[in-house]
C-alpha cells in the first residue's frame, strides 16, 4: 500500500510517498513559504529534483500541488490518486490523550484541538494539514502519529515537575517529551542491529539535530526524556537554551525590559549554540569556526556535548545501567567529532569508541570496540518511514 506521509508546519509541508510493502520512497518533497511566495521542491524516484515557484496561499493549495505532482504523467510516482492507500500525519503534541498512533476521526481531531494550547506553534498547523487532505482526498483513511505518544510510558516520578500539584491536575503541566517517533524507531532498530530482544535492553538514544533530545528506553518503553512540556527543555540546541534556572527569565526581563513573549523568543530562537557562539545554529559552521580558532564556537561545542553527557549519566542512573547508546539525527549521524567528544567522557561506563568506525557517517553501524562494555551505535533516524509503518499497520488492522 502506498502511504503519503505529511509533516505540516505553519508555513511548510514536507511529504513522502512510501510503498509500505517494499518501504521504498517513491517521491518526496516540500512546500515552502506557504502564504508568502510558495515554492515546491519535488523529487520522484529516478528523477532529478525539481524546484518551482507556485501560488499557494494556503495549505489546501499546497496539498493540491503535491497531489498534482504525484500524478504528473512525466515525473509523477503514481498514475492515479487511487493508488494512495492512506495518509499518515505527523502530529507534534498528543498531550495525555494519545498513548499511541490512531486513525483520524472527528473525535481525534477535537482531542488534538484541545491540546493545541500546549503546542500553539505546531498543532494548529498539523490540523490544517489534516483538513486540507480530507478536503482533497475524501474517504482515504488517515492516521495521526504523535511525537509525544512514545513517552506516555514515563513513570510519574519522571514526568512530574516540582511545582504545586494543581498545575498538573488542572492544567496538565508536566513533562511530555518529543521526537518520540525517532526515539522509538532508533531504539528498536538498535536492538535489531545488536541481535538482542528489544524488551530486555536498556538504551539511551541521543537525537542530536537542530532540535535535540535524549531518551532513556528500558525494555522497549520510554522511561524518561530530556524535552518537557514543550521542546524547550533539556539539551542546549541549535537556537534553544534547554535547561536553565527559571530565575534567569525574570532577571533578563528586568535588565532588558522585555515582555514575556520577547524573552521566550530569545530562549527559543536566539539561544543554544547559536547564542553562545554568535556564529550560527548550524553545527557545520560551528565546527569550522572552532577549527579556525574561534573560542566561542569551541565553547558552544563543549557546552553542547557536556549537557548530552550529563543526561546520559542521569539516564544510566535512572535505568540502573545501560546496554547501548545510540546517536541519530543530523549531528548524531554525521559529526564524528561530536560523538567522540561525548564518548570521551564515558570511560566510567566502560565505553570504548572504535575511532575508525566513528569516522564513517550516515549509516547503521556499531561504532564501539568489541570489548566496549556499553555498545555505541550510529543509527540514521527515519521518522517518515516510522510514520508510514504505523499508518499501514492501523489501516490494515
Ligand atoms: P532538524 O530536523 O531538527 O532540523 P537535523 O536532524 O536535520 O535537524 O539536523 C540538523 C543539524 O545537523 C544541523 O545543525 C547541521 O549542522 C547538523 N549536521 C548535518 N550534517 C552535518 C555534518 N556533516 N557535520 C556536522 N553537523 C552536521
Amino acid at each position: 500500500m502506498n502511504i503519503l506521509v505529511i509533516n505540516c508546519g505553519s508555513s511548510s509541508l514536507k511529504f513522502q510517498l512510501i510503498d509500505s510493502a517494499s518501504e521504498e520512497v517513491l517521491a518526496k518533497g516540500l512546500c515552502e513559504r506557504i502564504g508568502i511566495d510558495g515554492r515546491l521542491v519535488y523529487q520522484s524516484e529516478g528523477n532529478e529534483k525539481e524546484i518551482t515557484k507556485e501560488h499557494m496561499p494556503t495549505h489546501t493549495e499546497a496539498v493540491k500541488l503535491v497531489l498534482e505532482a504525484l500524478v504528473n504523467p512525466k515525473t509523477g510516482a503514481i498514475s492515479s490518486l487511487d493508488e494512495i492507500g492512506a495518509v499518515g500525519h505527523r502530529i507534534v503534541h498528543g498531550g495525555e490523550a494519545f498513548t499511541e498512533s490512531t486513525l483520524i476521526t472527528d473525535e481525534v481531531i477535537a482531542a488534538v484541538e484541545r491540546v493545541s494550547e500546549l503546542a500553539p506553534l505546531h498543532n494548529p498547523a498539523n490540523l490544517i494539514g489534516i483538513e486540507a487532505c480530507q478536503k482533497l482526498m475524501p474517504g482515504v483513511p488517515m492516521a495521526a502519529v504523535f511525537d509525544t505518544a512514545f513517552h506516555q510510558t514515563m513513570p510519574a516520578e519522571a514526568y512530574m515537575y516540582g511545582i504545586p500539584y494543581k498545575y498538573y491536575s488542572q492544567f496538565k503541566v508536566r513533562k511530555y517529551g518529543f521526537h518520540g517517533t525517532s526515539h522509538s524507531y532508533v531504539s528498536k532498530h538498535a536492538a535489531d542491529m545488536l541481535g538482542q530482544p528489544y524488551e530486555s535492553l536498556k538504551t539511551i538514544v541521543c537525537h542530536l539535530g537542530n532540535g535535540a533530545s535524549v531518551c532513556a528506553v528500558k525494555n522497549g518503553k520510554s522511561v524518561d526524556t530530556s524535552m518537557g512540556l514543550t521542546p524547550l527543555e533539556g539539551l542546549v540546541m541549535g537556537t534553544r537554551s534547554g535547561d536553565i534556572d527559571p530565575s534567569v527569565i525574570e532577571y533578563i526581563a528586568e535588565k532588558e525590559n522585555f515582555e514575556m513573549e520577547h524573552i521566550m523568543d530569545v530562549l527559543n530562537k536566539k539561544s543554544g549554540v547559536y547564542g553562545i557562539s554568535g556564529v550560527s545554529s548550524d553545527f557545520r559552521d560551528i565546527e569550522a569556526a572552532a577549527e579556525a580558532g574561534d573560542e566561542r564556537a569551541a565553547l558552544a561545542q563543549d557546552v553542547f556535548c557536556y549537557r548530552v553527557v550529563k543526561y546520559i549519566g542521569a539516564y544510566a542512573a535512572a535505568m540502573n545501567g545501560v546496554d547501548a547508546i545510540c546517536f541519530t539525527a543530523g549531528l548524531g549521524e554525521n559529526s564524528g567529532e561530536t560523538r567522540k567528544k561525548i564518548c570521551d567522557y564515558l570511560g566510567y561506563l566502560g565505553v570504548e569508541l572504535d575511532e575508525e568506525a566513528n569516522k564513517r557517517r550516515g549509516e547503521d553501524l556499531v561504532i564501539s570496540t568489541e570489548s566496549s562494555k556499553v555498545k555505541v551505535l550510529m543509527v540514521p533516524t527515519n521518522e517518515e518511514l516510522a510514520i508510514a509503518r504505523e499508518t499501514a499497520a492501523l489501516v490494515q488492522k
